[in-house]
């Protein structure tokens, strides 16, 4: 090094940066800065009323924080990349060498290890990806788990030194406070991988032992859904295509959390709406651009509550309102104020059954007059996992599952033939299913369910007089896709919560 390089260093590291400066360089928060400072974990400068940083101190100070893993940790930090690349091998994926352009090696099998342990998820078609520290026996380890067709399968145990780096570099990734341990966050982080694209939309939890974090895969630029390929019967379909059309009233659309009914409401919504037909949303958050919608996403923090949202939209002069989660009594009787002003309110609503969806939404508003004048229907849904097309072979009919299935369906179909089941192959990793298909019933608001919702009938009471009528349910579309090999008799059983 000459002498003028070295001049021009030292003034360089003597340097003094202002608080923003240091917000940069570090990549962390203001409140971060100010609470490591108070916490001596941050050296700073008073100069006058403001903060003044050297270099020298941020980069004593990254040195300690960036996870220097040390040589065990980067030897286990290769190891499990490792791991994972081998895993996705097996699957016939060839694990892209990442450019790491970290500056320390172990920084760079961090990067790695992180690499191909959301590659590996996306390859085994995860929906989320969980990491959280674990202990058991008085071992303590990293659990890396990855949700598959609705079902939390271990991937794998990493050991628990590992868990700092990778939380680290996966926050760096989504764009979050690297520094911030101590509050939850969330954050996006976009993916390419096998020609499409993807985001993880992360969030971290501080939970005792560590930092928890979960990957929620969601598909970029995909596909409208579209009602004909929901898999409704035609009986059904037929009816809601009809309740799509009513010029207003309500329709609830239910299910437990990961039912996809956000998917049929975007189904419903796109098969309705158009150029003559003027569709808002009012959602949280927005999952999917729709193309022939005005979407809002609702931000709390920002001040648009669904209500809010729900009010200035009304000043748009929409036709068809959707809206996401209806839970307050105002959002309810909006809705229904709405509905009776002549417009079409589509509302998602937590809900086991079409009957217990109309019974909560009900119960939310304070009298059961208005919303049994508003309310045209009640669509209520499930996901059960498909049968797989690798190892699927015929079943018998007299299962006992299939038995106490067509039990509870009480059905007089013929159902003697078309069971099916897998065997289990490495496309299913062994589970015998393969992908997801729903289950739907729907309750056609009429004359006579309206009178019962007006004299405060049960859900009970009102599926019983929906099924009188020969509106059908969840058991009996269940029992016919189970008999049609889409799915098993178990598995409808299974998501209806009912014992074989
Ligand atoms: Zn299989």
């Amino acid at each position: 090094m000459t002498e003028g390089e070295q001049a021009s260093n030292t003034a360089k590291s003597e340097e003094l940066l202002s608080l923003e400066e240091a917000v940069r360089f570090l990549g962390v928060s203001r409140p971060t800065i100010y609470r490591m400072l108070s916490a001596g974990d941050l050296k700073g400068l008073r100069v006058g009323r403001q903060w003044r940083f050297s270099k020298d101190d941020l980069m004593t100070h990254m040195a300690r924080t960036e996870a220097t893993l040390g040589p065990r940790a980067q030897a286990d930090a290769e190891a499990e990349s490792g791991f994972f690349a081998q895993e996705a091998a097996n699957l016939g994926l060839a694990m892209e060498e990442v450019d790491a352009d970290a500056a320390s090696p172990d920084a760079a099998a961090v990067v790695r290890l992180c690499s191909a342990m959301v590659r590996l998820a996306l390859a085994m078609r995860a929906s989320d990806l969980h990491l959280e520290p674990r202990r058991s026996g008085g071992e303590e380890c990293a659990l890396v788990r990855y949700r598959i067709d609705g079902e939390l399968h271990v991937a794998r145990r990493m050991p628990r030194r590992l868990l700092e780096p990778v939380v680290d570099r996966l926050k760096s990734m989504a764009g979050l406070d690297v520094g911030e341990r101590r509050l939850p966050q969330s954050g996006r982080i976009p993916i390419d991988f096998g020609g499409a694209e993807y985001e993880l939309r992360a969030a971290t939890l501080p939970v005792f032992g560590g930092e928890a974090m979960t990957l929620r895969v969601l598909v970029r630029d995909v596909q409208v859904p579209d009602l004909g390929r929901l898999n409704l019967s035609d009986g059904l379909r037929a009816r809601l295509d009809a309740l799509l059309h009513c010029p207003n009233g309500i329709l609830l659309v239910s299910g437990p959390t990961g039912s996809g009914k956000t998917t049929t409401l975007y189904a419903a919504l796109q098969s309705i709406s158009g150029d003559g037909v003027k569709t808002m949303t009012v959602e949280d958050p927005v999952e999917l651009v729709l193309p022939n919608a005005t979407q809002v996403a609702v931000n709390p923090r920002g001040g648009i509550t669904i209500a809010s949202a729900l009010r200035a939209v009304m000043q748009h002069d929409p036709d068809v309102i959707m809206l996401a989660d209806v839970t307050d009594q105002e959002t309810a009787q909006a809705a229904v104020q709405i509905a009776m002003n002549g417009h079409l309110v589509l509302c998602q609503l937590h809900a086991d059954s079409a009957a217990g969806a109309i019974d909560r939404f009900v119960s939310l508003c304070s009298d059961p007059y208005y919303p049994a004048g508003a309310l045209i229907g009640a669509l209520n849904q499930r996901l059960v996992r498909r049968v797989c097309g690798q190892c699927g072979a015929e079943a018998e009919a007299t299962q006992p599952a299939a038995v106490r299935l067509v039990e509870v369906a009480g059905t007089a179909d013929d159902l003697a033939a078309g069971w099916r089941r897998g065997f289990g192959c490495p496309a299913c990793r062994a589970t015998g299913y393969r992908g997801r298909a729903a289950l739907y019933e729907l309750i056609t608001v009429d004359r006579e369910l309206a009178a019962a919702i007006r004299s405060q009938a049960s859900a009970e009471e009102l599926a019983a007089a929906a099924r009188a009528q020969g509106q059908e349910n969840l058991a009996i579309d269940g029992v016919r896709k189970a008999a049609a090999g889409l799915t098993t008799p178990e598995e409808v059983l299974r998501v209806l919560g009912i014992a074989v």
